[in-house]
């Protein structure tokens, strides 16, 4: 039997993987998507940032009256002991992005978005699980529940289960930010203070003591997700425990969450910060949480993800058309900056009194608040962002990598 041939065959159908296949499909090129989950399936990851929202401009998606979105102007920052919050305006930052981001429900958002790439052309294979895959001169068999299929390049978009980088024995752990997670949707959010929350759409970012942080994201239909984020490791049942303590622990949590219904299960991962430190070869690249993922406190997975897909559907193209191996080494140095720029602000955001002397300040003045703003919109390959330059010139960041690591 022949074997079905694509030019370019892509791991997972996350935001990642289905921006890919449709900037490629867009371009000509034939693509299909091996995805193991039937869709909509859940998925947590539900804010983004301007950035990904120019990407899924450039991919021709407009979420303005989608269902599953809901529009998002910033982001609020609360400490309840201290009695402090801030506000960071998408509207207030230098210029570039858009002023405004979106806060999604991720079942409906990756659905319509592999969706999308398929009215591009890109074929998506649901409920096939990628088990192998052969690199050889010419190219990649890839064997997966559904069978085989050949392809001349292949992307890992396979989020945390990061495929070829567990083969590869290439995850480098990052020690020093977020350690684990649980998070829970409720339903039926009708308070007054959540009214608030809904009516700006902005993510309530909660610090709390010993480095721990809340997320409590506004989602369309009345809807709440809330997460907790420890700093340290924490097994199964005091993660969830610990959700429900903080829950009962927070007076704003208490007014906005008044009477509405939470939805089992509750959700836990941990351990997801990473390098692949082998994400490509001649003839395929990871892409999205397959390539790395740092921390979710500034909400950059899905958007860096999305913007990561765009450049790479075109540092790809001169390999598509002559058939010679991937060039990526400039992808892979912007890449890296963007990287690079989180990575350092996020381990200052674990340090000690950081978060307060910077978001809390008496006086902080308006070119700085800009400066500060524009690096959370995800608006980070610009070279006139004073505080982004003075971030990178500073000491080398304090994170460190277990090479290695499952
Ligand atoms: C606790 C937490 C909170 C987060 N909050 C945010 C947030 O608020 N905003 C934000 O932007 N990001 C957030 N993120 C990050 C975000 O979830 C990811 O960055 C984003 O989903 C990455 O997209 P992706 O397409 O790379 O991977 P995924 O979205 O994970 O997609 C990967 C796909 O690959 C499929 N797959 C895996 N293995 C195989 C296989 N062998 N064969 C076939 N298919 C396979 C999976 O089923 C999945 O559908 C958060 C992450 C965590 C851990």
């Amino acid at each position: 039997m022949m074997v079905p041939s694509v030019d370019v065959a892509i791991i997972g159908a996350g935001p990642a993987g289905s921006a890919a296949a449709g900037f490629l499909a867009r371009r000509g090129h034939a693509v299909t998507i091996l995805e193991k989950e039937h869709f909509p399936r859940f998925h947590v990851g539900e804010s983004l940032l301007p950035l990904g929202v120019a990407a899924l401009d450039a991919l021709g998606v407009d979420l303005a009256t989608a269902p599953y979105a809901l529009r998002k102007s910033g982001a609020i920052v609360l400490c309840e002991e201290s009695g402090q919050s801030t506000r960071i305006s998408f509207a207030e930052t230098l210029p570039g992005l858009p002023d405004h981001a979106y806060q999604v429900e991720r079942a409906s958002f990756d659905h319509a978005l592999a969706n999308h790439a398929g009215q591009l052309g890109a074929e998506i294979r649901y409920g096939e699980r990628v088990t192998a895959v052969r690199e050889d001169a010419t190219g990649i068999e890839v064997e997966s529940s559904g069978g085989s299929l050949r392809a001349r390049f292949l992307i890992d978009a396979s989020g945390l289960a990061s495929f070829l980088c567990r083969r590869r024995k290439a995850r480098a752990q990052i020690r020093g930010l977020g350690k684990c997670a649980s998070f829970v949707h409720f339903t039926e959010v009708d308070s007054p203070r959540a009214a608030e929350v809904f009516r700006d759409g902005d993510i309530v970012l909660i610090l709390a003591p010993e480095g721990n942080w809340s997320w409590v994201i506004p989602l369309p239909g009345n809807r709440i997700s809330l997460g907790l984020v420890h700093r340290s490791g924490t097994s199964v049942r005091s993660a969830r425990e610990e959700l429900a303590r903080f829950r009962d622990g927070s007076g704003f949590l208490a007014e906005v969450l008044g009477g509405a219904t939470m939805l089992e299960p509750v959700h836990r991962c941990s351990d997801y910060s990473y390098y692949n430190q082998a994400s490509a070869t001649d003839r395929t690249v990871c892409l999205g949480d397959a390539h790395a993922f740092l921390d979710p406190v500034f909400s950059t997975g899905v958007s860096l993800a999305l913007h990561s897909a765009k450049h790479l559907a075109e540092a790809m193209e001169p390999s598509l058309e002559t058939d010679h191996p991937l060039q990526l080494e400039d992808y892979f140095a912007r890449m890296k900056h963007g990287y690079t720029v989180f990575e350092r602000i996020l381990e200052r955001f674990y340090r000690k009194g950081w978060a307060h002397t910077t978001f809390f300040a008496d006086s902080r003045p308006a070119q700085r608040v800009r400066e500060l703003n524009t690096i959370f919109a995800g608006d980070v390959w610009r070279d006139d962002n004073e505080w982004q330059n003075l971030l990178l010139r500073s000491r080398r960041s304090a994170l460190r990598l277990a090479e290695g690591q499952e």
